[in-house]
């Protein structure tokens, strides 16, 4: 089946609903059973794996096994897990698999909450955990040991977008017994194929394209066949559920990721384009990029890109920067991603990495893309570089001891 039609398709069955298009939202806690010989075939149908069954809504409803199915089909995977959030769904992952005693690797451009629950949680219950160039630097082989248990990659990395050798990360780490446990948000489940590409394990962020609308908070965990027990029980073993709207929300936002995603990608690259074009700019970090250093393993393993990407500024200083933002008025000023909107963030680079060297020297910000009209996006950005610039030029008359700095 073509995927956009998948897409339309997965996780829906209208047969079971009185021939209701959308799986509706089921609201449950306690679930009947109509006799004792039904609630001991209830429980053997949970046990059993069986599809819809469950005993609690702790334990999912129809809601949750629709977006359930759906993402592990569209990732490629056994089956998946669906939590409150996306970092649910990572520091649930991470806990399965590791124990006290295990080591962990994990690469430098990771998601920072992700690093900070290894290095906070993970690290107190005796887990050694120890971070990886994503990109160069030792070999992974070299670091693999006998105890590692987990490679955690993620590709691009937050804020730098390296793109990774995930396949060849994986063969290291399996040659060396150790799972790959990937956040595969960027890619999103259309564009990067986890499970195709050697990954044990793949975590959506559902909070950025698969909900779409800046309007829920989601996670999933989609795993192989050998992974799938251990996440599930452990899963199970914290407790880790989430709320049926928001599910919903998500199974909504999932028809439409294609076309979605299909704009974010043409004008998050166009507006990429123009900004690598103009002076302020000392570097456009996107991976379809040509200039990208990670453009060609990014041709080769993924079939697309969504529409975030970060920029380095051509000036050190902190109210130019300020300049630049203040004047967008497409571009929200907030964390996250993946809704219809325009976003920047300002993020300071390589702050909190330990062995990757951030090769740039201006302030930088990360944009998202969303699905105005490009043009308009450009318009916006060609303000905001005049706004910085004029900035940076009123601190250099200061300096040279005319004219006012500027304030903004
Ligand atoms: C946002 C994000 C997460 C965490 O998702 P939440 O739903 O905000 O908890 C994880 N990984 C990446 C790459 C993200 O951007």
């Amino acid at each position: 089946m073509n995927e956009n039609t998948h897409l339309v398709c997965a996780g829906r069955h209208p047969e079971r609903f009185g021939g209701v298009v959308n799986t509706p939202i089921f609201r449950a806690s306690t679930i009947l059973a109509g006799s004792m010989a039904e609630w001991e075939e209830m429980k053997r149908a949970r046990a059993a794996e069986e599809p819809g069954a469950t005993t609690y809504g702790r334990y999912g409803t129809p809601t949750t096994q629709a977006l359930e199915e759906a993402v592990a089909g569209l990732e490629g995977g056994y089956r998946s897990l669906v939590f409150p959030s996306g970092l649910a769904a990572v520091s649930t992952a991470l806990t399965a698999l590791l124990s006290a005693g295990d080591h962990v690797l994990v690469t430098d451009s990771a998601y920072s909450p992700t690093r900070a629950f290894l290095e906070r949680v993970l690290a107190r219950f005796g887990v050694e955990v120890e971070t990886y160039d994503p990109v160069g630097g030792t070999p992974i082989e070299a670091l693999l040991r006998a105890n590692t248990r987990v490679v955690y990659v993620e590709s691009p990395g937050s804020e730098t977008f390296d793109i990774q050798d995930i396949p060849a990360i994986a063969a290291a780490a399996h040659r060396h017994g150790a799972y790959v446990v990937m956040d595969n948000t960027w890619g999103t489940p259309l564009y990067f194929k986890p499970f195709a590409h050697g990954v044990d394990v793949s975590v959506q962020a559902a909070t950025k394209y698969i909900v779409g609308h800046s309007d829920a908070m989601l996670g999933v965990v989609t795993c192989n066949r050998e992974t799938w027990p251990l996440i599930k029980q452990t899963t199970h073993d914290m407790g880790q559920t989430a709320g049926p709207d928001d599910i919903y929300l998500a199974l909504r936002g999932l028809r439409t990721l294609a076309v979605r995603l299909q704009r974010h990608w043409q004008s998050g690259l166009r507006v990429a384009q123009w900004l690598e074009l103009q002076p302020q700019v000392e570097a456009v970090l996107h991976p379809a990029l040509p200039s990208h250093p990670g453009h060609a393993l990014w041709k080769r393993d993924f079939t697309g890109a969504c529409g975030l990407f970060s920029v380095v500024l051509r000036t050190s200083s902190r109210a130019s920067l300020a300049a630049f933002i203040d004047t967008l008025e497409h571009f929200g000023l907030g964390v996250s991603w993946g809704g219809y909107e325009s976003l920047v963030i300002p993020f300071t680079p390589g702050m909190g990495h330990t062995v990757h060297r951030w090769p740039y020297q201006g302030q930088a910000v990360r944009l998202h893309v969303g699905l105005e009209d490009p043009e308009d996006l450009i318009d916006d950005l060609r303000r905001g570089l005049l706004a910085l610039s004029a900035c940076d030029s009123e601190a250099e008359n200061e300096k040279a001891g005319s004219g006012e700095i500027c304030h903004s």
